[in-house]
């Protein structure tokens, strides 16, 4: 799968090029670029941003450079396209296996107190938010958005690293709690049915482990039939 991202502050997605996505960078299972979008602007200081029409507080990212940006890097609209916004569709799960089939994602940043609307209108972005709470910019959304949506890629998580039985997979339920190694640590035992060796024993505790947890954390997310 290829990603770009077209951020006005490129370096902080060196923070991807680490642990399980960074593998699957440096593996060539993603191909992973970051476009600087200052490069586009035809603005002879390389400006990026301007004042609101209408007043109000905070500038705006201009339109000229994203477009230039997009004609530039997709010519043809091979990639799916999204601009990360507080306004879009909520990220879960089903939008992340959704988003790992796609072959190419074209990710665009925002900053200040947005982008020109033109510039979404003229390059069909689809909106996509990461959550109800507003960040100062785009990119901890994208790289969120690129770590859920690469756990689905083929081949990018380890055989020991399945993302089929964590929270929000087939069940629904909240994932179920892990334990491991000393078997008490500050007085407190691992449960014994984990230790028991009865695999049927074993997948009835967790199972009743993570309806509890659910119901407890996110009741929201209880099936009737639970
Ligand atoms: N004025 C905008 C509003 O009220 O909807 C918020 C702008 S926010 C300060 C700046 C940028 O951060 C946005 O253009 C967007 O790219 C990004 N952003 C902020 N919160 C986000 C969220 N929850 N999901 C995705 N992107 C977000």
């Amino acid at each position: 799968m290829k990603i770009t991202v077209l951020t006005l502050f490129p370096e902080m997605f060196d923070s991807l090029r680490h642990s399980v996505i960074g593998r699957a960078i440096a593996g060539g299972i993603i191909e992973f670029n970051v476009r600087n979008i200052r490069d586009f602007s035809a603005d002879k200081h390389f400006r990026c941003d301007d004042m609101p029409y209408g007043g109000g507080a905070g500038m705006v990212m201009t339109p000229q450079p994203i477009v230039s940006a997009f004609v530039a890097i997709d010519p043809e609209h091979k990639a799916r396209r999204i601009y990360l916004s507080p306004k879009g569709r909520v990220l879960d799960q089903n939008l992340a296996k959704e988003l790992a089939a796609e072959d190419e994602l074209l990710l665009l940043c925002g900053h200040y107190e947005g982008i020109d609307q033109r510039a979404l209108d003229i390059t069909l972005c689809e909106e996509v938010s990461v959550g109800d709470y507003i960040l100062t910019g785009g990119e901890l959304p994208a790289m969120t958005l690129i770590d859920c949506v690469c756990r689905f890629v083929k081949g990018v998580l380890g055989s020991e690293e399945s993302a089929g039985e964590e929270s929000f997979s087939e069940d629904g339920l909240l994932e179920y709690p892990h334990y491991t190694r000393p078997q008490v640590f500050e007085g407190l035992e691992v449960p014994p049915v984990l230790i028991s060796g009865h695999h049927a024993n074993i997948k009835k505790w967790r199972e009743k482990q993570a309806t509890e947890t659910t119901r407890k954390n996110r009741p929201d997310l209880l099936r009737e039939d639970k």
